[in-house]
């Protein structure tokens, strides 16, 4: 039989390494599947439609916070994120286990409903070391880049809502951290 399934939440700010983290988890936990977002960002190089987010005009987007159609939703860096109540909802009926890779104002709207949610912050070892990872990963520019700078200290204030904190200053060792989280609240 099995058991109840988890919700984990990953947040933290843009460069803090949340999205390899959460690619590694998936990897090595493929009984925990990821909530792809809906985003109105437009979509970087790399990106797929529907595995990393599910792209789609701010016309959409609002008329789906009319529509009551995301579990949780926010404004990030000047673009709207939000989760597809009725995804998350088919993948619990199923008792799958879910991930989420959303911002602060995305986690408390979601503990709200789920309050055993398993919280995870994931913090940047320094502000320069931050700025320094955003400039080089090249996937914006320099004005966007202070923004999300900007907005990285108001996530960081929120980071004693979440039950764990994790600094990647080095990504095996955050990671070990991180499993073991997983493996810990893991019911086998
Ligand atoms: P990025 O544009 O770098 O992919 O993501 C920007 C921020 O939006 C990240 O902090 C990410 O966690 C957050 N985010 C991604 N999807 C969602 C979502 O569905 N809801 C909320 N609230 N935040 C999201």
């Amino acid at each position: 039989m099995k058991t109840e399934p988890k919700l984990y939440i990953i947040s933290g700010p843009s460069g803090a390494g949340k999205s390899t983290l959460c690619k590694k988890l998936l990897e090595q936990y493929p009984n925990i599947i990821f909530s792809v977002s809906y985003t109105t960002r437009k979509p970087r190089s790399f990106e797929t439609e529907g595995k990393n987010y599910f792209f789609i005009n701010q016309e959409e987007f609002v008329l789906g916070i009319k529509k009551n159609r995301w579990l949780e939703w926010a404004k990030v860096h000047d673009n709207y994120y939000g989760t597809c109540a009725n995804f998350v909802k088919s993948l619990l009926d199923k008792k799958n286990n879910i991930l989420f890779d959303i911002d602060t104002q995305g986690a408390e709207q979601i503990i709200r409903t789920y309050s055993d949610a398993v919280t995870i912050f994931i913090m940047p070892p320094s502000g320069a070391e931050l700025e320094n990872r955003l400039k080089k990963r090249k996937t914006d520019n320099i004005k966007i880049i202070k923004k999300r700078l900007g907005n990285a200290v108001k996530e960081i204030e929120k980071k004693n809502m979440y039950s764990y904190v994790i600094i990647n200053d080095n990504l095996d060792k955050a990671f070990e951290k991180l499993c073991a989280i997983i493996n810990k609240k893991k019911k086998v």
